[in-house]
């Protein structure tokens, strides 16, 4: 911190030519002030996740078949959510979507099954290599398995304010008391991933309005 401090002194020195030093020296004290505050909260773990946002070559193109895996959802009645896991040797590993009410079962989310399905074809429960890609921001015990799972990157197209818990409500995959941490990237394909969803719900209201 004491570097922090005398490289915002030593930039002072070089930005306020001409300007009130005293007012400078507020300015530059209140930064380093802030940047101490910064610090204090990213070792104690509270401050919201950082995501990469970096997006790589193929982002688009493995959440494309996201999107793809959540029309099925939609065909067979449930809330369009999709979900691919790829191998960066092998390629697509899992592809499933949700299927929560086909199957009366409140577990059976994209991520969850994507994940059981990506384990049974490696042969192995870490999956510490493999990206996931997923329409919608991971609920809790979604963001739980992808931790569980030891899952190396998360890419998620849109947020979800209700139930998202890598950043709308909590920030499980980079919250720094769990063993593990997944690197995550959201907003590839955000506008259809929403359309999608918006258009689902829409065909539910409609339908619900006609009965
Ligand atoms: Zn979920």
């Amino acid at each position: 911190m004491a570097e922090t401090t005398s490289l915002l002194r030593m930039r002072r020195g070089n930005s306020t030519e001409g300007s009130n030093p005293s007012r400078s020296a507020t300015i530059a004290e209140s930064l380093a002030r802030g940047l101490r505050n910064f610090f204090c909260l990213l070792a104690s773990g509270s401050l919201p996740s950082m995501s990469s946002h970096t997006l790589l070559p193929d982002d688009e193109r493995w959440m494309f078949k996201a999107l793809e895996a959540a029309q099925r959802a939609e065909l067979e009645g449930d809330v369009p959510v999709g979900c691919v896991v790829v191998h960066p040797e092998l390629g697509l590993v899992a592809s499933a979507y949700n299927k929560r009410e086909a199957e009366q079962d409140p577990t059976a989310h994209a991520e969850v099954l994507a994940l059981r399905q990506a384990s049974q074809n490696l042969r192995r429960w870490r999956l510490s290599d493999c990206t996931i890609y997923v329409t919608l921001e991971p609920c809790f015990m979604c963001a739980g398995a992808l931790v569980n799972a030891r899952v190396r990157r998360v890419v998620y197209a849109a947020t979800d304010a209700k139930a998202g818990a890598c950043e709308s409500l909590a920030n499980l995959l980079s919250d720094e008391r769990l063993n593990h941490r997944c690197e995550w990237t959201r907003g590839v394909l955000e506008e259809p991933a929403r359309e999608q969803l918006k258009s689902f719900f829409r065909a539910r209201r409609k339908k619900t309005i006609q009965e």
